[in-house]
C-alpha cells in the first residue's frame, strides 16, 4: 500500500498525534500554510468524504473539536477553520481522507473565501 497516511495509520512512518480517537488521528501539516494548521486522519482508507461511511461522523466531529480546542490553546488562536479538499478538482493531493484545521487570529491576513 504506496498511502502516506495509511503507512501513518499503520505505524509504519512514525508520527507524533496531537489526538486520536478509534477512527481518526490528527498530526500537524508538514507544509504550514499558518502556524498550527493541522490535519485529521482517518485511520482506515477512504479516498474522501463522500467514501467515508456517515456512522463515522461522530468520531469524526469529536477529532475536528478536541483537535481544534488544543491548538486554540497551543497558539493562542482566536477561532479556527474546518478545511476538506475533495477530489483532484477541489485540489485533493492525498487520495485518503483528511481534515485541515486552521488555528485563526484576528488579522492574521488570511483569505479562505474571497
Ligand atoms: P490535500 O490533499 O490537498 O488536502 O493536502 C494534503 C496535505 O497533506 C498537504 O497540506 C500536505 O502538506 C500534507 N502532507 C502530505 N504528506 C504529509 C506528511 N508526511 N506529514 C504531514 N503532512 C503531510
Ligand atoms: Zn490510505
Amino acid at each position: 500500500m504506496e498511502c502516506i497516511f495509511c503507512k501513518m495509520s499503520l505505524g509504519e512512518i512514525p508520527v507524533d498525534k496531537i489526538y486520536e480517537n478509534d477512527n481518526f488521528f490528527s498530526i500537524k501539516d508538514m507544509n504550514q500554510k499558518i502556524p498550527g494548521h493541522s490535519l485529521v486522519i482517518s485511520k482506515k482508507h477512504f479516498e474522501h468524504s463522500l467514501d467515508l461511511p456517515s456512522s463515522l461522523g461522530i468520531d469524526f466531529f469529536d477529532a475536528v473539536k478536541n483537535t481544534s480546542r488544543g491548538l486554540m490553546e497551543e497558539y493562542s488562536a482566536g477561532g479556527f477553520n474546518v478545511v476538506g479538499n475533495n477530489f483532484g478538482a477541489s485540489g485533493q493531493e492525498v487520495m485518503h481522507f483528511h481534515f485541515h484545521i486552521l488555528p485563526r487570529k484576528k488579522g492574521d491576513g488570511i483569505k479562505l473565501f474571497d
